[in-house]
């Protein structure tokens, strides 16, 4: 068997956080199978649904790296949707409904009122032919349920919540279609996942009862259910699922100068049993994959975290991964030198300013005899190697002074700032020339 997962969101807006773990974890799961990861816009809703936000759905997958081995399209398929219509018409597994939104709120208002819960009480099935023609003659159309079968239990395995089990007389007759003829999503989504032969659907557990009612739209429709891992949802560091988290995609974590790869390894281990550690590659995080290191529990995303996450992979990428996004000038040595102390690669064009100068230093009265000192020796040094060992050996020698008191001094004069990249692998950047200058001007 084959293992194929789908990614399925709606072009009605961008993609938040949640949706890009959703998409991370579909696609993991199809990698660590040698399996195929498909994305499906599921733009039933004409109205709602825009090309821009497909286009932006692709980029950000593309961003992260998440490249689907296919891509359908629901409002190409609509003649399908209708063909398994009309054998679910025939076969009475759905039924047309005449009540407006205000009836059914005032049914839903009854039953709360007594107590019970506000199940549909199926009146469109008791409808007689008259009714019927009664109410179409009266100008209403009607919107369409799918007949639960209330005499088998639903229960599934599910891969990260255990076996779940509902009681289909608990549950209302979902509407699958509405008065207009538009699709609601429960029932494409599943003619979709029997059409592509979907093994495993990963989703949140927002969509449990959804699965409920849809695994017996798989059972009418005779085709075989797939697998199902509904995972809890992300919480912000506030608590509970924020708007903020709803509103982070990749765009705003471009701007702050998260790689793809860091949101990559925070996504890929959050709320699992596994520590989130930073992979620069994914690789290790696809081999170690697996729904039962899924907690219940909502796992938190903490930007911070991801912030520290993210420094740690700057700090392992190579010059050509970063390359196009660094200062004109600033070479590999440049780069390997300043890596380090970077939180974001845009960090880089600070410390090649300080390279390339000019520097601003503050210095104290008592080491301008030091530093005149330190610029002879920069004179006198052979710059082909080791330039920072010779010219503090020498200072050493000559001034007596030692650790912080030999080496803040130099620090401060050629690179007008307290901390920064080990000025062994700074110095041969900044030359000979501008540290001549650098040292002799203050
Ligand atoms: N379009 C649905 C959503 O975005 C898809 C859910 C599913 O994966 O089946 O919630």
């Amino acid at each position: 068997m084959t293992v194929i997962t789908r990614f399925a969101p709606s072009p009605t807006g961008r993609l938040h956080v949640g949706n890009l773990r959703t998409a991370l974890h579909n696609w993991m799961f199809a990698k660590a199978n040698g399996g195929r990861f498909l994305l499906r816009i599921d733009d039933t809703d004409g109205e709602r649904s825009e090309e821009a936000f497909v286009d932006a759905i692709r980029a950000d997958l593309a961003w992260l790296g998440l490249n689907p081995d296919g891509e359908e399209r629901q409002s190409a398929r609509f003649a399908l949707y209708e063909n398994r219509f009309t054998l679910l018409k025939t076969a009475g597994r759905v039924y047309p409904c005449y009540e407006t939104p205000q009836e059914l709120d005032l049914k839903r208002k009854v039953l709360l009122g007594r107590g019970l819960p506000p199940v549909y009480d199926r009146a469109a099935l008791k409808l007689t032919d008259a009714q019927r023609a009664a109410h179409e003659a009266e100008g209403r159309t009607p919107h369409w349920r799918f007949l639960l079968d209330h005499d088998v239990m639903i229960g599934w395995d599910d891969l990260v919540r255990g076996h779940q089990r509902f009681d289909p007389r608990t549950m209302s007759d979902p509407v699958v279609r509405r008065a207009d003829g538009s699709w609601l999503y429960l029932l494409p989504s599943v003619i979709d996942d029997i059409d592509m032969a979907i093994t495993h659907v990963v989703r949140g557990e927002d969509h449990v009862s959804n699965t409920a009612s849809q695994l017996q739209m798989f059972a009418a429709l005779g085709g075989a259910a797939p697998a199902f891992a509904h995972e809890a949802l992300l919480t912000g560091s506030e608590g509970k699922l924020s708007k903020r988290l709803g509103s982070l995609g990749c765009d705003h974590f471009r701007e702050a100068g998260i790689e793809p790869q860091a949101l990559v390894a925070l996504l890929a281990r959050l709320g699992t049993s596994d520590p989130v550690e930073p992979f620069a590659d994914p690789a290790p995080l696809i081999a170690g994959f697996d729904f039962a290191r899924f907690g219940r529990a909502p796992a938190r995303f903490d930007e911070e975290e991801l912030a520290g996450l993210n420094a740690k992979i700057v700090h392992q990428l190579g010059y050509d991964a970063v390359a196009s996004r660094l200062p004109a000038g600033m070479g590999e040595a440049a780069w390997n030198a300043i890596r380090p102390n970077l939180s974001t690669v845009a960090d880089a064009v600070s410390w090649w300013s300080v390279v390339e100068g000019p520097v601003d230093a503050q210095v104290a009265e008592e080491d301008r005899g030091f530093l005149a000192e330190a610029a002879e020796a920069a004179a006198r040094l052979d710059w082909s190697a080791d330039a920072w060992a010779q010219l503090t050996g020498a200072l050493k020698e000559s001034s007596g002074r030692r650790g912080k008191a030999l080496f803040l001094p130099l620090r401060q004069a050629l690179t007008g700032r307290d901390h920064g990249p080990d000025m062994a692998a700074l110095l041969p950047l900044i030359g000979r020339e501008r540290t001549i200058q650098r040292l002799s001007s203050r």
